[in-house]
């Protein structure tokens, strides 16, 4: 690109090429690389499998000298060091399970200035002894691995990998990179601080999966809905999830009965029984497994042609994960979930339900908000759906709402209603307390506050309230409102909420059939 120097480009190249046999970088190597070789600080945010070892180990390579990597498992730095001589590349690793001859010996290739990529756990990095041999070397490079180990936000915080902060001041002219797929805001937000005290180029790229279609249908009738999709599928693997290991079996053998090959997978079987089944997926065309989220770490089928989840799957992390195992050979692949209030429910039943203390049971719902956002939404679903990831995407085209599959309607004058309600209350509010607002209760917390004075109390009587939440959740998704970071459930306008204020861009939102339901209901008396 324009702004690295070509000689630097063409180096990059050649090192993909020679080294590791590949054409082309993919576009999120593409960036981080060109980022670290001008000599900035970057967090890669980028999925399993999109190829985030590349990202330092090209640089390290066409920069010379000696790069650092960090990461949290003698076993991963065992693999990527074993792969590196493998490609002919002098890497070594010091670790606690080699014996101290093999440490030393390691350490003489280091200090003579043969070995370029250093593997170290935390631990061993950060001893005095070792920053100081180290400060003596030419570094060109610091790669830190799982870098959301270092929040405690994270799915897998290490007390040791706290000690890295001090890194950027020690090494204070190297380039660190970390990397991480784990992309949600708050420990993303957490590694920048820690890592880079906020002075970090951050980029999310990679998890656009362009060929499979995204959509939701509303629950109805669960099994038919569901061999209706598999039956338009027939002959191809696919993968079914349900949330209860019962509901496996069940709908495994309800789809056999309907003459569709299914197994069923779940960790109440037995690991023979698991394993057949696994293999037949794996090794027989055409069949359908039916599972619950036991099944898929590590499964790598290329041509899965669906992912079908029957429930509302965990949270869109989980979700994202799930249907990425669908279409990993490009082909055009399909994504469909079935989404109902029950579902709600039953996953709100879950989180209150674990002995957690109350600050994680809100952030819980506070995620649990955001895929009921996604499911709800009438916008683009890719674009909700990179956009939680912090991806930029334009309409996607490949999604039901964009090819116009599902009942919506123009929600501009609801939109108006809620985003008045907001503005009024002083955007320091959630959903609920809104809604109080809308339909006029005059609760305690109201009165408290002479809301009830408002032009707004009241002015959303013509709707119920789930109405408005799924409209605000809605709004949410569709970025008109920001739900404030800290995750108190506040809700503030956005920017382009003040333009649907003032009528420059729409608001479409999804007709659900239960809200259908509910009018007639309501209409009944
Ligand atoms: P991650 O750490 O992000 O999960 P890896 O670094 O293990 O991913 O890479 C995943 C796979 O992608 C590896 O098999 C790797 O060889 C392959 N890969 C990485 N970059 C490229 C590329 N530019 N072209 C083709 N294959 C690549």
């Amino acid at each position: 690109t324009a702004s690295a120097p070509a000689d630097g480009h063409d180096a990059r190249r050649r090192v993909l090429k020679d080294v590791f046999g590949f054409d082309d970088f993919r576009p999120g190597q593409a960036a981080v690389t060109e980022a670290l070789l001008a000599g900035r600080h970057v967090l890669a945010v980028m999925p399993t499998g999109a190829g985030k070892s590349l990202c330092y180990q090209v640089p390290a390579l066409v920069l010379g000298g000696l790069t650092i990597v960090v990461s949290p498992l003698v076993a991963l730095m065992q693999d990527q060091v074993a792969a590196l001589r493998l490609a002919g590349v002098a890497a070594d690793t010091i670790n606690s399970s080699f014996d101290r001859e093999a440490n030393v010996a390691a350490w003489r290739r280091v200090a003579s200035g043969q070995t370029r990529l250093l593997y170290l756990a935390p631990e061993r990095l950060m001893t005095d002894r070792m920053l100081d041999a180290l400060a003596r070397l030419d570094i060109s490079l610091i790669a830190i691995d799982e870098a959301h180990c270092i929040s405690q936000w994270g799915p897998a915080f290490r007390r040791e990998y706290e000690e890295l902060s001090r890194l950027r001041d020690i090494f204070a002219k190297v380039p660190i990179i970390a990397l991480t797929a784990t992309a949600d805001e708050a420990t993303r937000t957490d590694i920048e601080a820690r890592l880079f005290a906020g002075r970090v180029e951050t980029l999310v790229l990679g998890f656009d999966r362009p060929n499979i279609k995204l959509g939701i249908e509303p629950k109805q009738d669960s099994k038919r809905q569901l061999l209706d999709f598999v039956r338009r599928h027939a002959g191809r693997s696919g993968i079914v999830y349900c949330l209860s290991r019962k509901k496996t079996e069940d709908v495994a053998a309800f789809l056999e009965k309907n003459g569709v090959t299914a197994l069923a997978y779940h960790a109440g079987m037995s690991k023979e029984a698991r394993d057949a089944n696994q293999n037949s997926f794996m090794t027989l065309p055409g069949v359908v497994m039916v599972a619950t989220i036991a099944f898929g770490m590590g499964i790598d089928k290329p041509d899965v042609a669906y992912v079908f989840h029957t429930d509302l799957p965990g949270s869109l992390e989980a979700y994202y994960q799930e249907i990425g195992r669908a279409g990993r050979d490009g082909r055009p692949a399909e994504a469909r979930m079935l989404f109902g209030l029950g579902d709600i429910r039953m996953r709100r039943l879950f989180i209150e339900d674990e002995a957690t203390p109350a600050e994680h049971k809100r952030r819980s719902h506070g995620r649990l908000d955001t895929l009921i956002g996604y499911c709800e939404t009438a916008e683009c679903r890719r674009q909700v759906l990179l956009g939680y990831f912090g991806e930029e995407a334009s309409s996607c085209g490949n999604c039901d709402n964009c090819l116009d599959e599902a009942p919506r309607a123009d929600g501009g004058a609801e939109g108006r209603i809620i985003l008045t309600a907001i503005a009024e209350t002083g955007e320091r509010f959630g959903a609920a307390h809104v809604i109080d607002v809308l339909l006029r209760h005059e609760t305690e917390k109201i009165l408290a506050r002479s809301h009830h004075r408002l032009a707004s109390f009241g002015s959303g009587v013509a709707h119920k309230k789930d109405f408005w939440l799924s409209l605000i959740r809605q709004l949410v998704a569709g970025g008109f409102l920001m739900p404030d970071p800290d995750g108190h459930g506040g809700l503030a306008i956005a920017e382009k909420g003040h333009a649907l204020g003032r009528g420059e861009v729409s608001f479409l939102y999804r007709v659900e059939t239960r809200q259908r339901r509910g009018k007639m209901r309501s209409a009944q008396g």
